[in-house]
């Protein structure tokens, strides 16, 4: 029998896709794998993406990345999670927090019991039962598994990080391990005649690189998955509208947040991404409901210290490439699909992406079935994402705006519109599978925009009002004291992984 399996790994782009692939590919296939990565400086990346999800930290150990020296390298604070503005109504403030809220009791969540208790009119909000959200809303951190010996689970973060210097530190680990890095430009895409398999790419500069398995990583071009291979792209403007973002650095600001602001504007929304050298901002708009130098306009008027650069214009269609895996080309990051950066996601579908690849990881001939399932997994994840980032657009009572009155009105996919039914008719909801965001994440957001459950579970009725009262009160009260035991963020920063002052 013939030796099928891979020996010749070929990354094209060197953002933080193309390098995330290439220290996660070098650590999990070892030195048996070459692994060459091709980059264009003249090119350059995206490099925007300073917002992630707690998931990352799960690469720090796999990668053996040391945390206080990662965030040292990138800048990078701590995001405990996301603080919307002015979504459901003007005025409206509300988390979605990482982590839990409350504590079960009995067979029940915790929101039910809330849901029962806020009838009362000076019923503490939702957010008074997350560790996560209280901390952000103080501005304190530490890493906190556990609240005491209590059942409630201590902080879930994520990070905040300059993208440049995040794909820079990825790139010394990976040279580390030995990734050959080719500097140039990628002009021509070598097909096989038999079954259209990737054979080779032929370089600006006249050399060819061949491989086993193409790794696209090209960003939105999809120079192979599209250019090459002719896979297709769904569009999803028509649930997810916005499609041009500005982006602009500002001076930093005190307090420095543990957290992201996502401020509703006219036609879109602003990212503020508090860094330790700088803040990240954006305006993520829709070009139909307003014009680009009215969005920089928008932008400019509301950054909260000085502008460092002038606002940098980037271009999208939020959807996902037909096929993720197409024969022996497997695209990661923008060229696999985007979907606008309202929850931070992007980055976590790299990670997603490699984390399955290496389940499924083939021979040579590259077996269609594992790669119809590759598809399936992946195409479910996306989906899933898609409706919850739909859902902060749908459900808002805004009618301030010719933009807002259209996403009020908009249809949603079928399986948001079932999501929404049920949790408007019966305050509950339920994660589908290993859908990516929790009960927890989808509670705050629909809460947050106002969607007002018609009953909770009948099982909340068990205690009696003592109890209830009770219960939720010593909950509150665990929240509270954990929180002033908590240093602030800044000195958390300055204390463990402060960056280096600029030569
Ligand atoms: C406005 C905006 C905000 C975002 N915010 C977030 C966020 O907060 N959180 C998050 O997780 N994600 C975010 N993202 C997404 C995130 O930026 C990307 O997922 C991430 O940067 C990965 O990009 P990439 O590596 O796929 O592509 P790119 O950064 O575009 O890299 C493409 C690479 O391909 C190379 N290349 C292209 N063509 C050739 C060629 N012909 N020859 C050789 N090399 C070539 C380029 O040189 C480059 O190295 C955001 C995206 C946008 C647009």
């Amino acid at each position: 029998m013939s030796d099928a399996r891979i020996k010749r790994v070929v990354i094209v782009g060197g953002g933080t896709a193309g390098w995330m692939a290439a220290a996660v590919l070098a650590r999990a296939l070892g030195p048996a794998v070459e692994i060459r990565l091709i980059e264009s400086e003249e090119i350059g990346i995206v490099g925007v993406g300073e917002a992630t999800i707690p998931q990352i930290r799960l690469l720090n150990p796999f990668l053996g990345l040391d945390e206080n020296a990662l965030l040292r390298a990138v800048n990078g604070t701590i995001k405990l999670g996301i603080r919307f503005h002015d979504w459901g109504r003007l005025g409206d403030r509300y988390w979605h927090a990482f982590g839990d809220l409350g504590l079960p009791l009995g067979l029940l969540t915790f929101h039910h019991y809330w849901l029962r208790s806020r009838a009362r009119s000076d019923a503490p909000d939702l957010w008074a039962y997350s560790l996560n959200a209280a901390a952000a809303a103080a501005n304190r951190f530490a890493r906190l598994d556990r609240v005491g010996d209590t059942p409630l689970t201590g902080l879930r973060y994520a990070y905040h990080f300059d993208a440049m210097l995040y794909g820079r530190y990825l790139r010394r680990h990976s040279d580390a391990r030995s990734v050959r890095r080719i500097e140039g430009k990628v002009v021509d895409v070598q097909l096989r005649g038999e079954d259209g398999f990737i054979e080779a790419l032929r370089l600006e500069s006249g050399e060819t690189v061949a491989g086993d398995l193409f790794i696209d990583c090209s960003g939105f071009r999809g120079l192979l998955i599209e250019g090459a291979l002719k896979t297709g792209y769904e569009n999803w403007q028509h649930w997810l509208p916005c499609d041009r973002a500005l982006a602009l650095p500002s001076a930093r600001v005190e307090p420095l947040r543990p957290y992201t602001q996502a401020l509703a504007r006219t036609a879109g929304w602003q990212w503020r991404i508090p860094l330790q050298h700088r803040t990240g901002n954006g305006h993520v708009y829709c070009s139909r409901f307003i014009s680009d130098d009215e969005a920089a306009a928008q932008l400019l008027a509301n950054l909260d210290g000085e502008a460092l650069a002038e606002p940098r214009p980037l271009r999208f269609v939020s959807g996902m490439r037909r096929q993720a895996w197409n024969r022996n080309c497997v695209a990661l990051g923008l060229a696999s699909g985007f979907m606008e950066p309202l929850e931070s996601t992007s980055i976590h579908l790299v990670q997603s992406g490699l984390s399955r690849l290496l389940a499924m990881f083939p021979d040579r001939h590259c077996d269609p079935a594992l790669a119809a399932e590759y598809n399936r997994q992946t195409r479910f994840e996306y989906e899933r994402i898609r409706d919850f980032i739909v859902l902060h657009y749908k459900a808002t009572e805004r009618d301030d705006s010719p933009f807002w009155r259209h996403c009020a009105q908009m249809p949603v996919p079928d399986t948001l519109a079932h999501k929404l039914e049920l949790f408007r008719r019966t305050g509950s909801v339920f994660r589908e599978a290993d859908e990516l965001f929790t009960e927890a994440g989808w509670l705050q957001v629909m809460l947050g925009q106002r969607i007002a459950p018609a009953r909770y579970h009948p099982l909340a009725d068990g205690p009696s009002a003592a109890q209830l009262d009770e219960f939720l009160g010593q909950i509150r009260a665990l929240v509270a004291h954990a929180v002033s035991t908590l240093p602030d963020h800044a000195r958390f920063i300055e204390q463990q992984c402060a960056a280096p002052l600029p030569a």
